[in-house]
């Protein structure tokens, strides 16, 4: 495997192009926004400097990992890629689309994968004509950071192509770990039902925001709360994949919190929005609970 192909160049695609272009491979970020594309680019030119700086690598390295690394806004320079790692919006249509596609542009041994969160990759898969060689690689949040990749097998995915994916993520330095496509995957399935939990918490009165936060940070030893990791992922995010386990599973106690529900109706989302249970500004990383959740 040498050429990669990433598409979209958002928060996760950057970091998956970054962790590429590192050891060696010649990556091509993809994305409809030409705005994106640059922004990634720079993005990825500070993540690397703050590893010059650190000693984790060198001013050649540096340079050398920007030579591997181009742009384009055509899905078709996916051509040449021997693996694909899809990073664009999380959204069904988009996503099955573009599995369609890659699967007419690219050569027919190419390794279609993707990022998603949440959505089912039997279903991606079922959108091209190589299921067999379609596989989830769920990388984690900041990608040159976390060790994790969540490898998850759809129903169709071959044992050569599995086997393949997780030897290349530990060619990459990661941690490749091998789950089935249920809903949620692993990660997800035991994280947003413990959000999901601490969100009924402070919406019964059992205990306030900063109360919740602190006993699973102290008592558990958690480096955040999940209400302000909740703030992190954005609202949204977290109750798109709370619907996932509800439907997917038809079991109500993946029901999402009404007032998990009624934040993301208000626009009340988190970092993104500057509030969610914690206010959050760009001048300060003090921890300040909303007002609206204060006694
Ligand atoms: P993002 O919104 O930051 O970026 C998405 C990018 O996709 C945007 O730049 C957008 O222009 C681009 N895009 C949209 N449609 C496209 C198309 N048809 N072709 C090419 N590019 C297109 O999103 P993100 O947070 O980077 O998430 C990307 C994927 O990674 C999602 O599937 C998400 O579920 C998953 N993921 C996100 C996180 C996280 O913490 N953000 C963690 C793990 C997995």
């Amino acid at each position: 495997m040498k050429k990669i192909a990433v598409i979209g160049a958002g928060t996760m695609g950057n970091g998956i192009a970054h962790v590429f272009a590192l050891n060696g491979y010649d990556t091509t970020i993809i994305d409809i926004s030409e705005a994106a594309l640059d922004k990634a680019l720079q993005t990825i030119d500070k993540n690397l400097d703050r590893q010059v700086a650190k000693g984790a690598l060198s001013e050649t390295q540096k340079a050398e990992t920007l030579s591997r690394l181009s742009k384009n806004t055509e899905l078709k320079s996916a051509a040449a890629a021997d693996l694909v790692v899809e990073a664009a919006t999380e959204n069904e249509t988009i996503k099955l689309s573009l599995f369609k596609q890659l699967d007419g542009i690219c050569k027919p041994e190419t390794i279609l994968s993707s990022n998603t969160s949440s959505i089912s990759i039997t279903k991606i898969a079922a959108a091209t004509k190589r299921a067999d060689k379609v596989i989830g690689m769920h990388f984690m949040n900041p990608v040159p950071v976390m060790k994790l990749i969540e490898v998850i097998r759809g129903y169709a995915t071959s044992n050569e192509v599995c086997n393949t994916i997780m030897e290349l993520s530990k060619q990459i330095g990661k941690v490749p770990v091998e789950v089935n496509d249920y809903p949620g995957f692993v990660a997800n399935r035991i994280l947003m039902p413990m959000i999901n939990e601490a969100v009924y918490s402070l919406y019964e009165g059992v205990a306030g925001v900063y109360e919740i936060d602190t006993v699973m940070k102290l008592g558990m030893a958690h480096p955040m709360g999940p209400l302000q990791l909740a703030d992190f992922i954005g609202l949204d995010v977290c109750l798109a994949i709370m619907r996932v386990l509800h439907d997917g599973f038809g079991n109500p106690k993946y029901a999402p919190c009404p007032l998990l529900v009624n934040m993301v109706t208000a626009g009340r989302l988190g970092v993104k929005s500057g509030e969610g249970f914690y206010k959050h500004s760009k001048d300060s990383k003090d921890l300040v609970v909303s007002e609206r959740f204060l006694k």
